[in-house]
């Protein structure tokens, strides 16, 4: 597919320079109503680094990463995301609104606003957010379309397009606000099977290019190929984590065994 993830600009802030982990999460609990969803999670994630994150369905696993950008609050604990505190029960704040222009995040359904073209639907949050002009944003808008293998795409509208292409999109925009950390949660969940590959590939130039990403997957050997660390929630707790070959090979945890005895 020829994907060259390379110009897309890390930046090197003040967080980078001084090495301090993107996300520093501490004893964090989340409920819903008598639900204790996350139970006393501690999470670090450092700079560059790729952490996929493997569990159950209702384990926590959404839960977990959509508090990282305040797409979910939480009600106990520590949260610094990219040098930003997010306080419990902190809808509203600040750092919350700077930290959604730092964190991208794909999801499973591609919510691609369906009344844009495809290049609109990647040039719209930097124009609005990030002040671009136009010209800008389109040019910046092609390139990532063209890391992604979709350029020749960019008038049609997402319903014109595979899921595959359609997953590419969403990865085009959220990789033009320069994102500093990306979440992914089950990206290739609702994809047709031969169209999986494709947007994984586009994950792995982009881990290979020192993106720092948390992945939410099924795909088993892809968290293997592409991880520096493998975590598996289990009921809302953190029960094992290492490097893909000592949790999948060597699992310490007994429900990390019955859980990869069901998938692998
Ligand atoms: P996973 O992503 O691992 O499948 P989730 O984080 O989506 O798990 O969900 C964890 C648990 O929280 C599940 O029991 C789920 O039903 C529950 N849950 C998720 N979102 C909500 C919500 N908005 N309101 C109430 N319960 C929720
Ligand atoms: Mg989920």
């Amino acid at each position: 597919m020829g994907l060259d993830m390379n110009d897309i600009k890390l930046d090197t802030s003040a967080q980078q320079a001084s090495g301090e982990p993107i996300v520093q999460m501490r004893s964090l609990n989340k409920h819903f109503g008598s639900l204790h969803v996350l139970q006393n999670i501690d999470l670090e994630v450092a700079q560059g680094e790729v952490v996929v994150v493997i569990g159950a369905s209702g384990s926590g696993k959404s839960t977990m990463i959509r508090c990282i950008n305040g797409l979910e609050e939480f009600q106990s604990g520590e949260l610094r995301v990219d040098g930003h505190d997010l306080a419990p029960h902190g809808k509203a704040s600040r750092a919350l609104q700077t930290i959604r222009t730092e964190v991208g995040m794909v999801f499973q359904q591609f919510n691609l606003f369906p009344h844009l073209s495809v290049r609109d639907n990647v040039t719209l949050a930097p124009m609005k957010v990030r002040g671009l002009a136009r010209t800008d944003a389109v040019t910046i808008a092609e390139r990532l379309l063209d890391r992604v293998g979709i350029r020749d795409q960019a008038d049609k509208y997402p319903s014109q397009l595979s899921g595959g292409q359609q997953q590419r999109v969403a990865l085009a925009r959220a990789l033009a606000m320069e994102p500093r950390l990306m979440l992914f949660d089950e990206p290739t969940s609702a994809l047709d099977p031969e169209m999986i590959g494709e947007v994984l590939d586009a994950m792995r130039e982009l881990a290979k290019d020192g993106m720092t990403m948390i992945i939410v997957t099924h795909e088993m050997g892809f968290a293997r190929e592409v991880a520096d660390r493998v975590i598996y929630i289990h009921q809302g707790e953190i029960v094992e984590q290492g490097v893909p070959e000592d949790v999948f090979d060597n699992p310490r945890n007994e429900r990390t065994q019955n859980f990869l005895a069901r998938v692998l």
